[in-house]
């Protein structure tokens, strides 16, 4: 019962400490041993439910114990890469897709918080604000991208990220992406050829309700999955 018990490595608990989490909410302490597990997950979590952890600390964990190796130096080694306009084309090795610029932003401080005294650098970016701005901070690096969709595929148009080393790909609030109409960029982004194929990545979905188009969705983008209901 407590997070310690989820074995996540010294980088994570001193971190988890510095958050002043005592304890894991339900939805941590079910889905964290199932993503360490490399395991695909279909999550049903509200918000509140402390499912941003739940995804965040295990994949982070991942990242740091197979790293500072290989996919990090990957990443870096292709950053090196001129992009469509020119400069340094980045490759996350973890994508979080998220609905609103406020929930992205929410991620976004969480994974600060979790990546603090590691080598892994989180950006975010989101529609509606200056995109020269977001550019130039994911210039500086960006191992872990929050985006929301219209933002994301924008930025791949300009040939700014590449998804090529992407081993870890999470959907956060999917229920509501497809409510606001994100499919298609969804779909865009998950099924370009240079993303790794299902199987390949380790792919996690939250989402409160369970419709048949997210129940679709978990099908096209899930290998083998567990189903979590919390
Ligand atoms: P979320 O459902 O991920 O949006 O989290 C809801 C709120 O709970 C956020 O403010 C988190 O910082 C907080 N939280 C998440 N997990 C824990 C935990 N294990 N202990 C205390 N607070 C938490």
């Amino acid at each position: 019962e407590s997070f310690q018990d989820l074995e996540m490595g010294e980088i994570i608990m001193g971190n988890i400490a510095l958050s002043r989490y005592t304890r894991p909410t339900p939805v941590q302490k079910y889905a964290i041993p199932i993503i360490k597990s490399k395991r695909d997950l279909m999550a049903c979590a509200q918000t509140g439910s402390g499912k941003t952890a739940a995804f965040l600390l295990p994949v982070l964990s991942q990242i740091y114990t197979e790293g500072p190796g290989e996919a990090l130096q990957a990443a870096k080694n292709s950053a090196q890469e001129n992009g469509k306009y020119g400069r340094r084309k980045q490759y996350p090795i973890s994508l979080v897709l998220a609905p609103t610029r406020e929930l992205a932003l929410q991620i976004y401080d969480e994974a600060r918080k979790f990546a603090y005294r590691s080598l892994v650098r989180p950006c975010v970016v989101y529609g509606g604000a200056d995109i020269g701005q977001q550019i130039r901070d994911l210039e500086r690096g960006c191992h872990l991208l929050v985006a929301t969709p219209g933002r994301l595929v924008d930025m791949m148009e300009r040939g700014k990220i590449g998804m090529d080393y992407c081993n870890y790909l999470v959907l956060d609030e999917a229920d509501r992406m497809l409510d606001m109409g994100f499919e298609p960029q969804i779909r865009r982004i998950v099924e370009q050829d240079t993303m790794p194929p299902k199987g390949l990545r380790q792919t996690m979905m939250f989402s409160a309700t369970f419709p048949k188009e997210i129940q679709i969705l978990a099908r096209d983008f899930l290998e083998e999955y567990i189903f979590l209901a919390v």
